[in-house]
């Protein structure tokens, strides 16, 4: 895609996430569980009271980090990682779209969520960590727990098509393809499919 649109649209994409309320920031960690960025509700403990935020993954991560940005280190990011970046922001503010407006479902994905999480927490070797983890979720979550946490993956990503669509992406092609590989992983980790020929983790 023209760079320039590229920028356009992501700079749209990031304000339109912080206007509807989330904390958008850069954070400079590597892919958490197949994800180039995350979406946390960030309840608080007592009240329940939400602050909720929207990361992407750069590193090293831009001081300051709550602005988008185009440039790492003095050098500007790439279109093709920009684009990639692109489509991690839209899957994360769909997440965060899903929690503002599904009440009820996203919180029963939510404790599916939790659920997943507290399974690859528990301790264990190093040593095929994701292949352990792997067997222990397909072991140990419920078919329902693993619909839900597939089905808001898929919505997220079908949310993100529209904020994209909002911000004036036309061709989807790519974030097609982003859509169809982040479903696949999330479906891999729950033991629901085998790696793709020629794939690897
Ligand atoms: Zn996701």
């Amino acid at each position: 895609m023209d760079h320039s649109k590229l920028l356009v649209i992501y700079e749209k994409l990031w304000r339109a996430t912080s206007a509807a309320g989330a904390f958008v920031v850069y954070r400079g960690v590597g892919d958490v569980a197949g994800e180039a960025g995350w979406f946390e509700p960030r309840l608080d403990d007592e009240t329940g009271v939400p602050d909720p935020e929207v990361a992407v993954f750069r590193r090293p991560a831009p001081d300051p980090n709550s602005e988008p940005t185009f440039d790492r280190d003095g050098s500007p990011v790439s279109a093709i990682e920009l684009e990639t970046e692109l489509h991690v922001l839209a899957h994360e503010a769909g997440h965060f779209h899903s929690f503002r407006t599904r009440g009820e479902a996203w919180r029963a994905y939510h404790a599916a969520a939790i659920a997943r999480d507290q399974v690859v927490v528990a301790p264990e070797p190093a040593a095929d960590f994701a292949l352990r983890a792997r067997a222990a979720l397909s072991a140990q979550l419920t078919e329902k727990q693993k619909l839900l946490i597939v089905s808001e993956e898929q919505l997220a990503w079908d949310f993100g098509r529209e904020l994209l669509r909002d911000a004036g992406l036309q061709d989807f092609s790519r974030y097609d393809e982003s859509t169809r590989r982040g479903v696949h992983f999330h479906r891999y980790r729950l033991g629901l499919d085998e790696l793709w020929p020629g794939e690897e983790l």
